[in-house]
């Protein structure tokens, strides 16, 4: 076999780099996977939002550090072989707890959950060192990217656990978490939720006040998903750090109140923070159910949910899974398209720009699209941005270029004392 000498090879690849690769923006002969993954290769990519955590507590039989089979029920949507696979490099993985009541008791047994699950993600870093570890910065971020590790990030999907104590939030930040999203679905001892008509706060409470410059003090990111307009405003009149929305998209595609107005996008973006596109069907697009799959559903619900609970095993297990196949083939889940995801990432950009959108899934919290359905699948979103005529420079922001910058300013922010009132 003959071999085009090593000098040859360089002049061929230097006049390559001269003519077609500057014009096409891709090199000479690679196909479109190739250049996707050359992408990925070259990008840091971060997913600012999957559930794994609160999942794995109600599935401790799982084991995150193997690689499942996609698209069955109890393989969730992101295990890290199939991080690697899609070429992601850092994921936050959300400590979230569901909103209680807003007693002592309520408080204390969220902040127990939401270390229980920090013990787990930590567990998981331990567990498989060669495949990932946690990072609790920016620069550990680049580490291990650069050591062909998993980023293991730790965000805290509703403020409940705080409490009223703001000494918790310190503890939290020891413990790793570098963003906190203010509220869940309802309204709690910081803030009024955007799905939440008992709204006492008129955004910001007093005490959410005092948890912002404490996040900005220690150096954790301000997520203001899921909170009311009236929060983001007064969120971004008293954070002296940019900041974000770790899972969601812009209302203007998608009327739901979970999703942000121009004038928000506008304020978040002159404030210098991210959106991140979050891919649950009901904030992507809205669309009409399927009365023929609720039914079909409904009659193995029951199943279904043994199955996730890991009481089923062997056959039963395998037969409920041959249904519920069945019951995806014949009536498909009515959800959205990656296209009409990338719709809300399109309108960002026209309103706010390119340096100020990113991806925050929500696999294993109800996010998923056509498309896009699982963490190995994260090329096609790549594919689909070139296919609409973004640059690889653009590509490599919204895919986590502009979320470091944005960790990076709260970092520095941090570093940086606060001026004198
Ligand atoms: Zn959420």
């Amino acid at each position: 076999m003959k071999r085009i000498p090593p000098s040859l090879a360089s002049l061929v690849a230097i006049a390559c780099l001269l003519t077609a690769c500057r014009s096409t923006g891709s090199l000479r002969n690679e196909t479109p996977h190739e250049r996707e993954a050359r992408i990925h290769r070259e990008a840091v990519t971060v997913d600012t939002h999957v559930d794994w955590p609160s999942r794995q507590l109600a599935h401790p039989e799982f084991d995150a550090g193997i690689r499942h089979e996609p698209g069955i029920p109890e393989s969730g949507q992101w295990d890290l072989p199939r991080m690697k696979e899609g070429g992601l490099d850092a994921v936050f993985l959300s400590i979230f707890t569901g909103q209680g009541e807003l007693s002592t008791e309520g408080r204390d047994a969220a902040r127990e959950e939401a270390l229980a699950q920090i013990r787990l993600v930590r567990g998981l870093a331990e567990d498989y060192p060669t495949l990932a570890g946690l990072a609790t910065g920016s620069e550990a971020i680049l580490r291990l990217e650069r050591e062909g590790r998993r980023a293991l990030l730790l965000g805290m999907e509703n403020g409940y656990p705080i409490g009223t104590d703001l000494a918790r939030v310190e503890e939290f930040h020891r413990e790793g978490i570098r963003y906190v999203t203010l509220c869940h679905s309802r309204t709690n001892d910081l803030c009024d939720s955007s799905t939440d008509d008992h709204r006492p706060w008129d955004g910001l409470s007093p005490f959410g006040e005092e948890v912002v410059r404490e996040m900005n003090r220690l150096g954790i990111m301000i997520d203001i998903s899921h909170v009311s307009d009236e929060t983001v405003r007064e969120v971004l009149a008293s954070s002296r750090a940019p900041v974000i929305a770790s899972h969601s998209g812009a209302r203007a595609v998608c009327d739901h109140p979970r999703n942000l107005p121009d004038d928000l996008l506008v304020a978040l973006r002159d404030h210098g923070g991210v959106v991140q596109v979050c891919l649950v069907g009901s904030f992507v697009k809205s669309l009409p159910p399927d009365p023929e799959r609720e039914a079909a559903i409904g009659e193995i619900r029951d199943d279904l949910d043994a199955l996730r609970r890991g009481e089923i095993h062997g056959e039963a297990a395998e037969a409920v899974r041959e249904r519920y196949r069945a019951i995806n083939r014949d009536h498909p889940r009515p959800l959205p398209t990656l296209a009409d995801a990338v719709d809300h990432i399109d309108h960002i950009v026209a309103v706010a720009g390119v340096d100020h959108v990113g991806l925050g899934s929500d696999f294993d919290g109800g996010g998923g699209v056509k498309g896009l359905m699982d963490v190995y699948e994260l090329p096609h979103l790549t594919a689909e941005l070139l296919a609409r005529g973004y640059s690889e420079e653009d590509v490599r922001k919204i895919l986590g270029g502009n979320l470091l910058r944005v960790f990076r300013a709260v970092e520095q922010a941090a570093a940086t004392p606060p001026l004198p009132e």
